[in-house]
């Protein structure tokens, strides 16, 4: 049967270009043969479940990878369907180099890489990426059938003769090549296997033949450990009906394919079958610590082969926050990433999932309201992100986003404003760190006012995200502004009589501080206790902190508009004006002015290293003027 041939194809060699424009990533070649051995397997394991042939009882299909490096070789084994010697001839020679020059007619003029698109049935070839030889030995399941060599080292010319092979099924030996040698690395070899095949529907065995053995004496028993596992898990969690899942089984997966050492939070287990076909299942992951950015991983399958891990094109930008995992059957392997952003197919599993996602939160703010706000701080990020990005997804969610209180409770914004309205309409009070803030929060409190706390990065897009979709509503910081309830209204003395003390307070603060772009409010404050605060405008502020998050602020492009309230409630205050009379406690008045303005300050935020030297001075300065 010996024969020598030439590959049907007019161009010298393919190979390079092969090389060149197929595939991107090298280590696809283990894909390719991994995945062809199991589709040889999947069609014996058909043919027997038909009746069509008659295997015996437990024929253990297996696939067999093994490396040795001293011999530079690779070998990919199954015991499948094998070929017959027209079956190579056929399938080898000519189906997969018809591929090859259809796939050379339409792009020997491109040079762009993302043009290539679909599947050329040229997955056998990608192996002359990494082996400058390659040979077949092949067995049919066919009765009678004689084993086949095919032997080809890249160029058109191939030979075939009869193989010496005696078991059903094909051998694919790579004779490795200097361009794939650090695949004759185990290490290497091995991750590509795991990357890859991890999924796939038989078992694989690896096996290095040169590994250095474990010695053994003869009196240690064989162990659970030297029988070999296959690398593989070849029905995983995705692939079983939710209903029969646990959230043992769940967890489990979860920790296997991400090496996460935490439970996820929840999951969600996605079973499509119409318009298209999809299954996998999507996890919340907990966050490690809140500085954490979170950045997930959504593994993309075909039939349970391995194609790519975030797939922006695919899912929606906001839900690669989360891991998970994804097969789409009818996924072409191998498409240029442009062609998927125009692909209608693609569109629709987008909407499937963030559909799904969002079905998922709203029930569990339904069903378990109390997990839910458990959840809260661990997935807030990730629904504010989708909401920002994604305005269906804002739609769907719009209902179901909490706020916590400075109550400690969890409202949503709706619940929010009706429980405020007879204290303020359509304004949502807010702090952004508790602790700085706290003299603000308990001057909210002593009011029986409420804000909410929202102190990550992402609240201040999210805010204004919601401002510009929500008519009418604002957000304020704690520390931006006085609401009515706040002050008392002073019926005892006239309104001009009142002008005039304002003014005189002004006129002696703004003497006392000599800041000439410091605002002067004059309130009467509920609080008596409170001397003097400081407010800050809310725009001009959202300004500067924007500057300070993305790392662009030049000096004073964006000032702090800054207002000193004078409460004329306060004792204090009250008093200054009787000192004021005093010729001879200007310098007292100047003192004091001074120091309630560094306390208002101070209880809005740390005070710079020249203003504190100047307080800490003063307090000396006060205690003094009191043993005089
Ligand atoms: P594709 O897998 O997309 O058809 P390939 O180039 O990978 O394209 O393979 C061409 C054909 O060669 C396959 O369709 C199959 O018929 C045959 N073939 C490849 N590998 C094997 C194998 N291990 N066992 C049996 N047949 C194989």
């Amino acid at each position: 049967m010996k024969e020598n041939g030439s590959l049907s194809i007019h161009s010298e060699n393919i190979f390079p270009i092969i090389k060149k424009w197929l595939y991107s990533d090298q280590d696809i070649f283990i894909r390719e043969l991994v995945s062809n051995a199991s589709d040889a397997i999947m069609k014996l394991k058909k043919l027997n479940d038909m009746g069509e042939i008659q295997l015996p009882d437990d024929p253990h299909f297996k696939i067999q990878v093994l490396l040795d490096d001293k011999k530079k070789l690779i070998q990919v084994t199954d015991n499948g369907i094998g070929m017959t010697t027209e079956e190579v001839k056929q399938y080898i020679n000519q189906i997969a180099f018809s591929g090859a020059e259809d796939f050379l007619d339409k792009y020997k003029d491109k040079t762009d890489q993302d043009q290539i698109i679909g599947h050329f049935g040229l997955g056998f070839y990608s192996a002359f990426m990494v082996a400058d030889q390659v040979q077949i030995d092949t067995l049919s399941y066919q009765e009678n059938a004689e084993p086949v060599q095919w032997i080809c080292d890249g160029g058109t010319e191939y030979k075939i003769d009869s193989s010496n092979r005696t078991e059903r099924g094909t051998t694919i030996t790579l004779y490795v090549g200097e361009e794939g040698e650090k695949f004759l690395n185990e290490y290497t070899l091995k991750n590509a296997l795991q990357k890859y095949c991890s999924f796939m529907p038989v078992d694989i065995y690896f096996e290095n033949v040169n590994a250095p053995s474990t010695e053994k004496s003869e009196t240690d028993k064989a162990t659970e450990e030297d029988i070999p596992k296959p690398i593989n898990n070849p029905s995983p969690l995705y692939l079983k009906h939710p209903n029969d899942c646990t959230d043992e089984e769940y967890k489990a997966f979860y920790k296997e394919v991400f090496f996460d050492f935490q439970d996820p939070l929840f999951w969600i287990h996605l079973n499509m079958d119409y318009p298209f076909k999809m299954k996998g299942i999507l996890y919340f992951p907990k966050l490690k610590n809140e500085f954490e950015t979170m950045e997930g991983q959504i593994k993309l399958y075909c039939n349970q082969v391995f194609v790519a891990d975030n797939i922006k094109e695919v899912i929606p930008e906001f839900l690669l926050l989360l891991k998970g995992v994804m097969d789409c059957p009818d996924f072409p392997l191998n498409v240029s990433r442009s062609f998927l952003q125009n692909d209608g197919y693609v569109n629709k599993i987008s909407n499937y999932i963030s559909k799904k996602v969002a079905d998922k939160l709203k029930s569990l703010y339904r069903k378990e309201k109390e997990n839910y706000e458990k959840y809260w701080e661990d997935i807030h990020p990730f629904v504010k992100y989708g909401c920002l990005r994604d305005d269906k997804f804002y739609d769907r969610m719009k209902p179901f986003v909490i706020y916590k209180t400075t109550n400690g409770d969890y409202v949503t914004l709706e619940e929010y404003l009706e429980r405020n309205k007879e204290k303020h309409e359509k304004t949502i009070f807010y702090v952004t760190d508790e602790h700085q803030q706290a003299q603000y929060i308990s001057f909210f409190k002593e009011n029986d006012l409420e804000a909410v706390i929202l102190p990550s990065n992402i609240d201040q897009p999210f805010i204004s995200h919601l401002e510009m979709k929500e008519n009418e509503i604002t957000f304020k910081r704690v520390d931006s502004d006085l609401s009515d309830v706040m002050k008392v209204k002073d019926d005892t003395t006239s309104d001009d009589e009142q002008k005039e003390v304002n003014e005189k307070i002004e006129k002696m603060f703004h003497e006392a501080l000599g800041k000439e772009d410091l605002k002067i409010q004059i309130e009467n404050l509920k609080s008596e206790n409170i001397s003097a605060m400081i407010l800050l405008e809310e725009q001009s502020r959202r300004m500067q902190d924007m500057s300070y998050m993305f790392g662009n602020l030049a000096p004073g492009m964006f000032k702090e508009e800054q207002t000193l309230v004078v409460n004329k409630r306060n004792y204090l205050v009250q008093k200054l004006l009787d000192l004021q009379q005093k010729e001879d406690k200007k310098e007292d008045v100047k003192l004091i002015c001074e120091h309630l303005y560094d306390l208002a300050l101070l209880s809005h935020k740390p005070l710079d290293a020249d203003s504190m030297s100047r307080f800490i001075k003063r307090n000396q300065e006060i205690l003094n003027r009191l043993v005089e």
